[in-house]
């Protein structure tokens, strides 16, 4: 017989090898006598075998049960023939592996086709059945050849059955083991973590994706131990999976987090309950790591709420932390500040050098100002080059002031950015709660206003708010709007006061001065809305309109046959510094007939000073026209008398502020008395502003000054008044006369 083993996996899977076979067949007594009794049988049986098996197809028939197996016709005849060839092999007398291996087969088949053993075993009883009164008969009616025939033969059949059982039951155990492994391949491999637990909440299995959730070894090791010890879950979550276990209700989106070295890992858990057949409760824990995801959310939100150049909280955070502080303020604890600081020329370092050195200026900056606070406090970028302070609890205003020291002392120092060392500057405003706001914005809105102060004190410093501030940016802001309106109809007058020459007593010039009538207001002071108009670059167009009126109301009063004297007009620094000066003027003068040198022009001594190199320039054109030239406010500003020759001005007008005390102040008297002879050496005329004095008249006249232009003479007037003014021709009463 050839080696079984070698041959049929089957029969190695089993463990039924030669040894095996000859072992069953011993204990069956199944000898070389039977067999020799078998091939006698099957010679003998070759007649009787379609009979045999159709006898046996018709047994078969009768159960429904069978009816699905046999099929149709065709498959029953092909059945029966493969059947007769069976039964044909069963008393051939060859038993060797080829045997062994068909029979082994059939099991597999049996099982396949789900042919229980009941209805095989039973279909054997009826083939034995139908065979037994053939041998009788083939044995000629001898009666030990009968037996011993028939013994034979049903050692065979019972070899066989023991074959196709044994094979059957093996191919059953593999479908078990085949689906229970497939079972378990399914959970190792499935992408959720799963634990699964007793009762008393040990861990019974947990699955691979679950160890690298949990960065553990090998789940024999975690077999055995409790759930909280194995996954180092809280209190929290326990009692969750108990109730789980007592209600028996599945719970699902539990969140909970594990702390590792790296940080926290996150982690989101479905529980339900599952008893199995024989009544064991298991509690099933699945859960997925959605560290990945928080993170996401995490920076999604990190970005809503901070700065990503500088990593400091942006506007949208401040402003709640700011609505914080003051809550906590208003609650009495303490005082809080908040501080707006701004980087003085940060655009011009930014323009020049370029926007990547401007950003690493701005994360220097963001991290020189974070090492000026406290813990509690707080720093932030609004944008730009704007930053925001917060500092809580502070005894008084004033100790933001030590802050706002440190801040602009650590700006101080140069930065070294790309080779290139930089110095900066900041200008701060502070705003204290309570007190200055009730809300984020307020605040912040009042740090504005008191950092716009600092810059217009020259920067690099802080300014705390004040309720003026808040009350002029108001009322500037209504004032304003109202200025547009006027504006755009030119809806202003003008009003003109009378130069007196002091020698003669007699008008020799009117200065042009702009009056405004707001709707609600009233009358608005030029020292008010002048600068708005500046501010907002509205002075160009009704500036102009000043000078084409005024020079045009001159012309008229030379119509009228009036002696001529000039109409001074005030130009303001915007105006001045115009390249389009020059043409406005000659274009204006050309349009209203009026000569050149009835027209003056005033420009203060501060606009001048601020940049003398151009001044003198745009002077030198102007007066190239033919106008006249005054310097204006003389005395308020730098009062350089050195630089006053370069203006080539014809006239001086010594400031209010002096004249309103030469009476009684000694110095005062003194740097009139100077100016007026320095003017004289540089061959300007002096004009004296806001006499309103006998006594000051009789200085001025003493020490030779010019012309007066005051109350004590006459007030601005409006066209009307003054006309009369001029026709009257009333000259100055002097007490010296
Ligand atoms: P300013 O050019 O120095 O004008 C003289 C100011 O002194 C005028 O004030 C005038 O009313 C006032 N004044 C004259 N005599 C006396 C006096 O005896 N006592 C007192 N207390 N004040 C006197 P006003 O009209 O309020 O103008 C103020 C400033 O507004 C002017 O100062 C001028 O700088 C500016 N301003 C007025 N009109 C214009 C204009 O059309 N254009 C520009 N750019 N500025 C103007
Ligand atoms: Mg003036
Ligand atoms: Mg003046």
């Amino acid at each position: 017989m050839s080696n079984l083993t070698e041959n049929y996996p089957t029969s190695v899977e089993m463990g039924i090898d030669n040894a095996e076979v000859a072992v069953r067949k011993e204990f069956l007594e199944f000898t070389e006598a039977d067999i020799a009794l078998l091939k006698e049988l099957h010679a003998r049986l070759e007649a009787q075998r379609d009979p045999l098996s159709e006898a046996f197809y018709r047994h078969l028939q009768h159960f429904p049960q069978l009816l699905p197996l046999l099929g149709n016709t065709e498959k029953l005849e092909r059945l029966k023939r493969t059947q007769s060839a069976y039964f044909s092999q069963l008393t051939e007398g060859e038993y060797g592996s080829n045997y062994v291996e068909n029979r082994l087969h059939v099991g597999v088949v049996h099982q396949r086709v789900g042919l229980t053993p009941q209805w095989y075993i039973g279909a054997y009883r009826k083939y034995l059945h139908e065979l037994m009164p053939g041998v009788y008969h083939l044995m000629g009616g001898d009666a030990e050849q009968c037996i011993a025939t028939y013994s034979a033969l049903l050692k065979i059949v019972f070899f066989d059955m023991e074959l196709a059982l044994d094979t059957y039951f093996h191919a059953e155990h593999q479908a078990v083991v085949r689906e229970k492994k497939f079972s378990s391949q399914i959970i190792a491999d499935m992408p959720s973590g799963l634990v699964v637990m007793d009762a008393a909440l040990n861990v019974r299995m947990v699955n691979k994706a679950l160890l690298s959730m949990f960065d553990l070894s090998s789940s024999e090791a975690c077999v055995g131990l409790m759930v909280s010890e194995l996954l180092g879950v809280g209190e929290q979550l326990i009692s969750v999976i108990e109730n789980v276990l007592e209600c028996g209700e599945m719970r699902s989106g539990l969140a909970f987090e594990r702390h590792v070295a790296q940080g926290s890992k996150y982690y989101l858990a479905d529980i339900s309950r599952a008893v199995t057949e024989e009544g064991q409760t298991l509690l099933l824990f699945m859960v997925n790591d959605i560290t990945a995801y928080k993170k996401a959310e995490e920076r999604a939100q990190y970005l809503a709420q901070f700065d990503v150049l500088t990593g400091l909280p942006n506007r949208s955070l401040l402003y709640d932390r700011i609505d914080y502080a003051y809550m906590l303020s208003r609650r009495g604890d303490g005082v809080v500040a908040t501080m707006l600081i701004d980087l003085d020329r940060f655009k011009l370092i930014n323009d020049s050098l370029g926007s990547a050195l401007g950003d690493e200026l701005l994360k220097q900056v963001a991290v020189r100002l974070s090492n000026c606070l406290r813990e509690s406090d707080t720093v932030g970028r609004t944008g730009g080059n704007e930053f925001v302070m917060i500092l809580l609890s502070m005894n008084a205003a004033s100790d933001a002031t030590m802050v706002a020291k440190k801040v602009l002392e650590v700006l101080a120092a140069p930065f070294q950015i790309a080779g290139h060392q930089l110095h900066l500057t900041a200008s701060i405003g502070i705003a204290v709660s309570p007190g200055d706001g009730e809300n984020a914005q307020e605040l912040l809105r009042s740090a504005a206003s008191a950092l716009q102060q600092s810059k217009n004190d020259g920067r690099n410093q802080f300014c705390f708010f004040q309720e003026e501030m808040n009350q002029r940016a108001q009322h500037d802001m209504q004032l304003e709007s109202g200025l547009h309106r006027a504006a755009e109809n030119y809806d202003f007058e003008l009003h003109y006061q009378p130069k007196v020459d002091l020698r003669s007593g007699e008008i020799c010039g009117l200065e042009t001065l702009l009056r405004w009538n707001h709707p609600e207001r009233g009358r608005i002071n030029p020292v008010d809305f002048i600068p708005l108009l500046e501010e907002n670059g509205l002075i160009v167009p009704v500036g102009t309109w000043v000078l084409r009126t005024a020079c045009a109301q001159a012309k008229a009063w030379q119509s009228m046959g009036i002696k001529p004297c000039s109409v001074a007009v005030n130009l303001s620094a915007v105006q001045f510094h115009r390249q389009d000066l020059c043409e406005v003027v000659q274009q204006v003068l050309r349009e209203t007939g009026l000569e050149a040198k009835f027209l003056n022009l005033e420009i203060t001594e501060s606009i001048i000073m601020k940049d003398v190199d151009r001044a003198v320039q745009t002077l030198r054109e102007l007066k190239s026209l033919g106008v006249k030239l005054s310097v204006d406010d003389f005395g308020t500003g730098h009062s350089s008398l050195n630089y006053l020759k370069r203006f080539a001005a014809d006239e001086l007008k010594i400031d209010r502020s002096f004249i309103r005390d030469i009476t009684t102040d000694a110095d005062d008297a003194m740097i009139t008395r100077t100016i007026i002879d320095l003017a004289h050496n540089l061959r300007m005329r002096v004009v004296a502003e806001g006499v309103e004095s006998e006594a000051q008249l009789a200085f001025l006249l003493r020490n030779n000054c010019d012309e007066m232009q005051g109350y004590y003479y006459s007030k601005p007037l409006p066209v009307d008044s003054c006309t009369a003014l001029l026709k009257e021709g009333r000259l100055l009463s002097r007490a010296a006369d």
